[in-house]
């Protein structure tokens, strides 16, 4: 899928939002792990939708609504190749990875009893943590961690000894959105599949680098958000095998999810709709499945190698800055290209905000995952994280930056 070459300049050309000017100075994006920003193309497609063929999907006979209902369940299909997911019904749109983990807590969460165990890793982002502590609440089962290590990485000694036969399910992130670390997921599935275990795993932060393979993995639930890989806000799909979605209850009651209704009884319609009730995010999802022919058109091994590239060159630049603090695997192989970072004695608020008023976006705070913090006793760090369309200039330009705005406030 890779093309041989990448050009740059090209690529920052398909992003409008690269070319305007923050508190007058250009702007340098670097927090594309909350989001990452929106090629043309995919925007296009929501203005092509919105001005050609905007229609309710999957009910009306006439012509607009099936070019929408096509061009939806076309998207289904691209984003199934992508994955690798035997079947397209084994996709779920949702609205997100968040409104997808609720979705696998309440139904197949559901069906835990008292004397259950779940194991959550401690690198979790919140959404993979609240839905499923609300679920043990509720049906008794007992939530245990997996704990963290200071190199930002998880400890499967832990793992290996606390996963046993009354394990129903394991959470895990395939990486961490605070840190970057990627999580060794296959030996964490394989390992939950012998004694019975079923993993969901939150590929929120991967999906953008890592071309995640569903049937290489095993992988028995995975969620994605568009935003996060150059598709809009508000959509995203739950992937999860065939014999898993069958057995478990709707988790949304209302239209499109169901085969008959009466005030006697109602019977559901069958994958993927019994999980998609109301009318969905119709623009989203085909712009999603845009997103995804965009970045193929790059390639993901062309994308990640670029992006280590600009994480090794950033880890290197920022140890210049008198006093950096630098959170998670130190080698740049282990990890997503996230610069998690702190300067001694400083708020990182305080850094983020005279960062911006020199047009540089950083995330600063505990990135929806106090726990981590918690482990090293802070209370949040600066985020840097690249993409494939940041250059080394820009690194460039946040280093000197940086050290202005350490010379100022110290
Ligand atoms: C962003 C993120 C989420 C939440 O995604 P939403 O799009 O806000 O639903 C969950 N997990 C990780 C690891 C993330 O990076």
């Amino acid at each position: 899928m890779a093309n041989a070459t990448f050009d740059i300049e090209k690529v920052r050309k398909d992003f409008p939002i690269l070319q305007r000017k923050v508190n007058g100075k250009d702007l340098v994006y670097f927090d594309n792990a909350a989001t990452s920003q929106t090629p043309k193309q995919v925007i296009d497609s929501i203005v092509d939708y919105y001005e050609n063929y905007n229609a309710n999907i999957h009910r009306g006979v006439h012509s607009l609504s099936q070019e929408a209902t096509d061009a939806y369940e076309q998207a289904r299909i691209k984003i199934q190749k992508h994955f690798n997911a035997q079947k397209p019904h084994e996709i779920i749109f949702t609205s997100g990875t968040t409104h997808a983990i609720n979705l696998v807590a309440n139904s197949y969460g559901s069906f835990l009893k008292p004397g259950d165990e779940v194991l959550v890793s401690a690198l979790e982002h919140h959404s993979n943590i609240v839905p499923w502590q609300m679920m043990c609440e509720k049906t008794g089962a007992q939530m245990k961690v997996i704990p963290m290590l200071n190199n930002g990485q998880l400890d499967m000694n832990f793992f290996h000894k606390e996963v046993s036969s009354k394990t129903k399910m394991v959470f895990v992130n395939h990486v961490s959105n605070a840190l970057g670390t990627i999580n060794p997921i296959e030996e964490i599935i394989a390992t939950a599949h012998a004694h019975g275990a079923k993993v969901l795993v939150d590929g929120a932060q991967s999906a953008p680098h890592i071309q995640a393979d569903v049937q290489e993995l095993d992988v028995d639930f995975y969620t994605v958000s568009a935003h996060k890989i150059c598709g809009p806000t508000g959509v995203g799909i739950l992937y999860g095998k065939e014999e898993l979605l069958e057995q478990m209850p709707p988790y949304q009651g209302g239209g499109e999810m169901i085969a008959e209704v009466s005030f006697e009884k109602t019977t559901y319609a069958g994958l993927p709709h019994k999980f998609e009730a109301g009318t969905p995010n119709i623009a989203g999802g085909i712009a999603f499945g845009v997103a995804l022919d965009y970045m193929h058109s790059i390639g993901f091994n062309v994308i990640n190698a670029y992006e280590n590239e600009l994480l090794t060159y950033a880890t290197e630049r920022i140890k210049e800055v008198n006093g950096v603090i630098i959170y998670g695997p130190e080698n740049p192989k282990d990890k997503t290209a996230v610069l998690s970072f702190n300067v001694e004695g400083l708020h990182a608020y305080d850094i983020g905000t005279i960062l911006d008023q020199m047009g540089i976006a950083l995330r600063t705070g505990h990135h929806c995952a106090q726990p981590i913090m918690d482990y090293y006793q802070i209370p949040g760090t600066a985020r840097a994280s690249f993409s494939f369309y940041n250059t080394k200039k820009e690194i460039d330009s946040f280093i000197e930056a940086l050290k202005k705005a350490v010379s100022m406030l110290s």
